[in-house]
C-alpha cells in the first residue's frame, strides 16, 4: 500500500471549491442542509426531519453553472 502517493493523487485532483453560506439541520443524524440564498424564512426548519436549523458555512466544489455552456467551451476546465 503506498499511503503517500494517494495522498499526493488527491491534491492534484482538488477541485477548486467555494464557501458557501448554509443553514443545515440541528439533528446530528440528519444529513439535510440548504443554501442559505434559497431560504428566505428568518429560522427555517429542516425540510426532512422538521427539525429546527441553524447557520454554517460549508466548502463545496466550484459547479459549472447551467447557461454557462458557451464560457466553458474551449476552456477545458477539469
Ligand atoms: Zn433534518
Amino acid at each position: 500500500m503506498s499511503t503517500t502517493t494517494s495522498i499526493v493523487t488527491e491534491e492534484e485532483q482538488k477541485p477548486e471549491v467555494e464557501q458557501i453560506e448554509i443553514w443545515k439541520c440541528k439533528a446530528t443524524e440528519c444529513k439535510a442542509w440548504v443554501r442559505k440564498e434559497f431560504v428566505t424564512e428568518a429560522l427555517p426548519t429542516c425540510p426532512l426531519c422538521k427539525t429546527q436549523m441553524v447557520r454554517s458555512y460549508k466548502h463545496v466544489p466550484v459547479a459549472a453553472k447551467k447557461g454557462n455552456k458557451k464560457f466553458l467551451v474551449g476552456k477545458k476546465r477539469f
